[in-house]
């Protein structure tokens, strides 16, 4: 869009260019969403990551009762309700901007506008005018007015246009397989691409399975134990079993940080009540952390724990946890996780989410191969583990200490970790950004509540948009109206897990 404007608007300045983009931003929402209507098939195979689908069913209403949209109705800067986006250049400027700098696409370094690199920017573009009428789009952007047969006539602009066989197809399968000149000599590309085909093997491995379903959750349960649902191992190619270990370290750090998340946050809810009931505050985090391990939290999970020994604890769960590819059982960690997060708390008592909580702790702990280094393979920055100090690196080094300790001592260092580590994150947040996220502080009566208890989330492995590009480049294909649901890998998918892990 950026190379096509400025082959028709030379000269134009950036108020100039920030209107066009936003009226063509939009423009391509409601082209998308025409194309969908009229062939009656679900959002997520054309329009649904649009910006500005909020506003459709205005537009759509102006449509039918005036005859055209008035583009500037939606692409305005003013904060008015039919405003179909605030950030000034729409989804690019919200999410993309950053990324396609860095895959070397655009160049935000001019601070007039967003510019696209010569290199590789150009060539995309280019591809792309060879497929769309775009003197038309332009017309209709500059005239500010859309009748329904220009969004016909632009049908080409919908994102399900991606056809195999085209240049513009060649482009984006080098981009996202990290090929071609520019980008096979970068490491983020190569694992970019062992994760898709790995995506790919997952797909076809969960469709010879009844009832199993290609998801984030399937996703997550794979990774980590190496085993499908239905409890067989995943016969992983050769090619792709150092991309699955990095898998299952992500998803190692994702349970560790939501157990001790979950602490922190039953922590604080205890903090919260306390001081509801106008108790005497705890004098420092020490006071509180002993507080949680020799108090009713301390009691029950000791109670639970069957020993008071934390090592005899690790003892009986060896021997009677489900095993780490049994994933399905609610005693597994993967379950357990669930409980911890969001809205699944909601009706479960602290007593029993912190026994929860510290249960994954120790499953982790059962589990954790200590011959090789937690971060092995990982790309990560140098300053990285500094900055998030509690990691796994750090966690396997305590746990030589909590080996022999009581179950009591080490719930009071876990949640002692906790605290210190909230107060010096939010510190450093404090001094670079100017923010406080500080969700207790030490006042003169003690530790104080300053804000409400935030709920433990996960990250997100990206499993949703990386499924929405095999979808959209035609290497998986959907079965039913659901997004993620059952999919079926296509000779494209084939030919790819072939070249780049069989
Ligand atoms: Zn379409």
């Amino acid at each position: 869009m950026i190379w096509s404007y400025e082959q028709r608007f030379k000269g134009a300045d950036s108020a100039h260019f920030v209107q066009h983009f936003r009226r063509a931003d939009f423009l391509l929402t409601l082209i998308a969403e025409r194309h969908a209507r009229g062939l009656d098939e679900p959002d997520f195979l054309h329009g649904a990551a649009m910006a500005g689908r909020s506003q459709l069913a205005n537009a759509t209403k102006q449509l039918q009762e005036a005859g055209a949209i008035d583009l500037d109705t939606f692409a305005t800067r003013e904060d008015v309700p039919s405003r179909y986006f605030k950030q000034t250049l729409g989804g690019l400027g919200q999410y993309y901007v950053g990324t396609l700098a860095e895959l070397s696409l655009l160049n935000t370094e001019k601070r007039d506008w967003v510019r696209y690199t010569a290199t590789l920017g150009l060539p995309l573009a280019q591809a792309v005018e060879e497929i769309v009428p775009s003197d038309h789009f332009w017309k209709v952007v500059a005239s500010g007015r859309v009748l329904a047969k220009d969004l016909n006539a632009l049908a080409a602009f919908c994102p399900c246009g991606l056809r195999a066989g085209t240049q513009e197809y060649t482009l984006l399968e080098e981009l996202f397989f990290g090929e071609g000149t520019h980008y096979a000599t970068a490491e983020g590309g190569r694992q970019r691409r062992l994760s898709l085909a790995l995506l790919l093997h997952l797909a076809e491995s969960l469709s010879t399975i009844d009832d199993a379903t290609f998801g984030v959750m399937a996703f997550r349960g794979a990774i980590y134990s190496g085993h499908l649902p239905d409890g067989q191992q995943w016969q992983v190619p050769d090619t792709l079993q150092a991309t699955r270990e990095c898998w299952h370290v992500y998803q190692s750090n994702e349970l560790m940080s939501v157990a001790l998340l979950s602490l922190f946050a039953s922590t604080l809810d205890l903090l919260a009540e306390r001081q509801k009931d106008g108790e005497i505050a705890f004098p420092t985090i020490e006071a509180l952390a002993s507080h949680v391990a020799t108090g009713a939290f301390g009691d029950v999970l000791e109670a639970a724990c069957k020993t008071p020994s934390f090592g005899d604890y690790l003892d009986r769960l060896a021997k009677a946890a489900p095993s780490v590819g049994d994933w399905t059982h609610e005693a597994h960690e993967h379950q357990l996780g669930n409980h911890l997060v969001g809205g699944a708390r909601e009706g479960r008592e602290n007593e029993e989410l912190v026994v929860h909580a510290f249960r994954v702790i120790a499953l982790l702990a059962i589990r954790i191969d200590e011959s090789r280094s937690a971060y092995d393979g990982i790309l990560f920055a140098q300053d990285d583990l500094q900055r998030y100090p509690i990691n796994l690196e750090s966690f396997r080094a305590r746990l030589a200490t909590w080996r022999k300790a009581s179950v009591r001592e080490v719930l009071q260092d876990i949640t002692h970790w906790c605290l210190a580590t909230h107060l010096s994150v939010a510190l450093r947040k404090l001094r670079e950004t100017g923010r406080s996220t500080f969700r207790f502080r030490l006042g003169e009566r003690g530790i104080e509540i300053v804000d409400v208890t935030p709920l433990p989330t996960r990250t997100t492995p990206r499993f949703n948009q990386s499924t929405q590009v095999l979808i959209d480049m035609g290497a998986l294909r959907p079965q039913g109206a659901e997004r993620h649901g059952d999919v079926v890998v296509t000779d494209i998918g084939r030919s790819w897990m072939a070249r780049h892990g069989q």
